[in-house]
């Protein structure tokens, strides 16, 4: 098993020859030919995401060549569909992990201890110890007492700390929650080695769906300078995980993955210079984001008001199903009906649930066909990530998001 996802099988697979063409439709998100006749075919039951693998390959192959210096440590939690890991597994990717159970998901799909991170900075002791355990060396803290654990259950470690960074310019922000102030990183590497542990390096976060390329530049300028403070107090750090943040393709268009690795390989010159360090990054959003489509089917369209040319349009996904990134509107998805074309009016977008925080948007001036019917299908584009594993096993009595990987 072992054998079928090492990097050197990886240049077996063979590449499929792509015409520019076909390579624009891969990005943008839309609805690819793959998953159009699987709809049309097959024709699932509602709500479902149907995620193309293929497209999931070209982003890691992108990525992976914008970004040659960098390891890439996919970001389980953004997909852990088995397909999606292993068709990474075979291309060579390596994974982050946040839990016992994503490691042992990796893990079972034969994926070796040395492709994998704990990336979590949050774990329970028995955790860090079955990773440990199972071969896993590498894990991330960003506190004195997530350090004591590792000292005590992962002797002899890689680990890295990772610092609070602005997430300004991130529609999908994780600061506050995660990293340490800089200088507080700066104790605790020194720590780490004290610890008997072996301070590798440093990592941090921009924020998920970051749209501002100047964000890595200054979380590299604090990196850069806490290598240079640690090499004065003899801590030789050799590397920095620029985490993920590449965006996927929502309502407004994003520059290409291109423009994000020069970004960040700009920034990593300027304040390394010469002496490059180890790079890992770790994507989730940009490598499935745009490989999946959620089909859902319109349940009701009504009116509250006489006076009120707003039409309330629900449909049997929503915030408990899957799209918990709606949250205060912030992920705003590109939606596809078969009335499209037509002219279209103001809608409130809102789930099947009885619970009113169930409404997607409100606020964010959705239009929609005014030809659209109850029991048509709307297709919502770019949901491959973070969508499944936000999806409530039965609130309502609604089942999770079903999920196909063609
Ligand atoms: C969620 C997460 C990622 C992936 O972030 P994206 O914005 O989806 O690319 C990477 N690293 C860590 C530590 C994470 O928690």
């Amino acid at each position: 098993m072992q054998a079928a996802v090492d990097g050197r099988s990886a240049t077996r697979i063979r590449r499929s020859p792509k015409s520019k063409r076909d390579i624009a439709l891969l990005e943008s998100g839309d609805i690819t030919p793959k998953i159009a006749k699987f709809l049309a075919e097959q024709q699932p039951a509602t709500p479902c995401v149907v995620v193309d693998l293929d497209v999931v390959e070209h982003n890691y192959r992108v990525l992976s060549r914008c970004l040659p210096l960098a390891r890439v440590f996919y970001a389980v939690k953004a997909n852990p569909a088995v397909e999606v890991v292993n068709r990474l597994a075979r291309l060579g990717s390596s994974f982050d992990t946040a839990s016992r159970g994503e490691i042992d998901l990796v893990m079972s799909l034969g994926v070796p201890a040395d492709r994998i991170s704990f990336g979590n900075t949050i774990k329970k002791q028995s955790d860090i110890a079955h990773a440990y355990r199972n071969g896993v060396r590498l894990f991330a803290f960003d506190s004195l007492a997530e350090l004591e654990k590792l000292r005590d259950s992962a002797p002899g470690a890689q680990v890295f700390c990772r610092v609070l960074v602005e997430c300004a310019g991130a529609e999908w922000p994780l600061s506050r929650k995660f990293g340490c102030a800089p200088d507080m990183a700066a104790d605790l590497l020194v720590k780490a080695r004290e610890f008997g542990l072996d301070p590798y390096g440093l990592s941090f976060h921009v924020g998920s769906q970051q749209t501002d390329l100047k964000q890595w530049d200054s979380a590299v300028a604090t990196v850069a300078r806490l290598f240079t403070i640690l090499a004065k107090a003899d801590v030789d750090l050799r590397m920095i995980n620029i985490g993920g943040g590449f965006p996927a393709r929502y309502r407004t268009e994003i520059q290409g993955v291109e423009a994000y690795a020069q970004a960040v390989m700009n920034a990593v010159t300027k304040h390394f210079g010469n002496k490059l360090p180890e790079m890992i990054v770790e994507p989730g959003r940009s490598i499935v984001g745009n490989a999946g489509v959620i089909q859902s089917e319109v349940v009701l369209i009504s009116q509250k008001d006489y006076a009120e040319e707003k039409r309330w349009v629900y449909l049997d996904v929503g915030k408990f199903s899957g799209l918990a990134e709606t949250m205060d509107e912030a992920i705003k998805y590109r939606l596809r009906t078969p009335a499209d074309g037509g002219e279209t009016g103001p809608v409130v977008l809102a789930g099947p649930t009885c619970d009113s925080a169930d409404i997607l948007y409100e606020k964010a001036e959705y239009h929609l066909p005014l030809g659209l019917k109850v029991g048509d299908k709307v297709n919502i584009l770019s949901t491959g990530a973070y969508t499944t594993t936000y999806s409530s096993v039965a609130f309502n009595g609604f089942a999770p998001l079903k999920s196909y990987c063609i």
